[in-house]
């Protein structure tokens, strides 16, 4: 009901002119939008996590708009630059994506090519270099592939028999279990997909079919440098999408990451996005000693000049979101309205 009413004013807003007077003001001109985005459906993964996936129609509507609306996309390095220069262009706008999954190289980047829009890849790099599904994301979908049911199952992978997917707390808390048992028992990625692979049988899923489409995995190295070489920046997001509190392991996660985008695409990244968003008070020393220049969360908001560089907030674009509450970040009049909120970005950070 409430998103009615916020829909129905929204509406309202835009037909009495605000949305154009917003978008055009000098307010709006001090401002960077930076959207950020993680998975295209391959299939029907937008159905599973819809605050994760955007369908490839869903992007493309978004894409539409902004160049529509005359929105200047700009490279995110550029345009962190000229935020913080008071030097940005009228409706100043960076797209970013996390993760870098096999989904953005086959379906986001094309979109994104086809309107000739700058983006930037926070790329997590340890399942980069291992060609498998991200382990609790593929239980995840495996175990929602079955909602509904009960299946007589389980002790074989160490798990509570009967597996219960009739609700999704009850799926999740057979994916907890997953999860829980393998960092108990310090597995590795192999023997994790191994797990998967076992949890697939029980549930009469194809594995190997989701292996070979390449679901829920991450672009492998010659993929990232096949568009670092069309123009793709790819930045920081951890080598194994975590931030230990542990000074040495989170710098040790930066350079282990930065290490390898280096090696795989000759440049040195030093813009960073925290993993699922979360961050601490530490991290900012960390970041700095690791010569980072910028740092995104998943707050929602518009930055400013005065916005911390390592705090800067982000629009994370979900399935559910209308148009017009997409354009009214667009134009800024979303935020002016307080009709912001924080992202839950619920995301099942890919782990060792
Ligand atoms: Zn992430």
């Amino acid at each position: 009901m409430l998103r009615v009413i916020k829909r129905t004013a929204l509406h309202m807003i835009k037909a009495a002119g605000v949305f154009g007077l917003v978008r055009d003001s000098e307010w709006r001109q001090r401002r960077l939008l930076i959207l950020c985005y993680h998975g295209i459906s391959q299939q029907d993964e937008h159905l599973w996590r819809p605050a994760l996936y955007l369908e490839p129609k869903t992007l493309e509507q978004r894409l539409k708009m902004l160049k529509d609306g005359g929105y200047a996309v700009l490279p995110f390095g550029e345009a962190v630059h000229r935020l913080y220069e008071n030097d940005l262009p009228p409706r100043s706008v960076a797209i970013t994506f996390d993760d870098g999954t096999y989904d953005f190289y086959k379906h986001g980047y094309p979109l994104l090519k086809s309107y000739g829009f700058p983006v930037t890849v926070y790329q997590t790099t340890y399942y980069t270099d291992y060609s498998r599904p991200i382990f609790n994301l593929i239980c995840s979908y495996m175990l929602w592939k079955r909602r509904g049911s009960i299946v007589d199952a389980g002790k074989e992978l160490g798990l509570d028999s009967p597996l219960d997917l009739t609700t999704s707390h009850s799926r999740f808390l057979v994916e907890r279990q997953l999860v829980q048992n393998a960092l108990r028992d310090n597995l590795d990625g192999k023997k994790k997909d191994e797990i998967a692979a076992g949890l697939a049988k029980l549930l009469n899923i194809d594995y190997y079919e989701l292996v070979s489409r390449r679901m829920l995995q991450l672009m492998n190295p010659t993929e990232v440098a096949e568009l670092a070489t069309q123009g793709v920046d790819f930045e920081l997001h951890t080598h194994r999408h975590r931030t230990p509190q542990d000074e040495l392991l989170f710098r040790k996660e930066i350079s282990d990451n930065r290490k390898r985008i280096q090696e795989i695409t000759g440049s040195i990244a030093l813009h960073f996005c925290y993993p699922s968003g979360v961050y601490a008070v530490p991290f900012l020393d960390w970041l700095k000693a690791e010569r980072v220049i910028s740092a995104t969360t998943c707050d929602a908001g518009l930055a400013t000049a005065q916005t911390e560089k390592l705090l800067l907030p982000r629009v994370v674009d979900v399935s559910g979101r209308t148009p017009i509450e997409f354009e009214s970040w667009l134009t800024g009049a979303g935020s002016l309205l307080a009709f912001r909120r924080k992202a839950a970005q619920k995301y099942a950070p890919p782990t060792d």
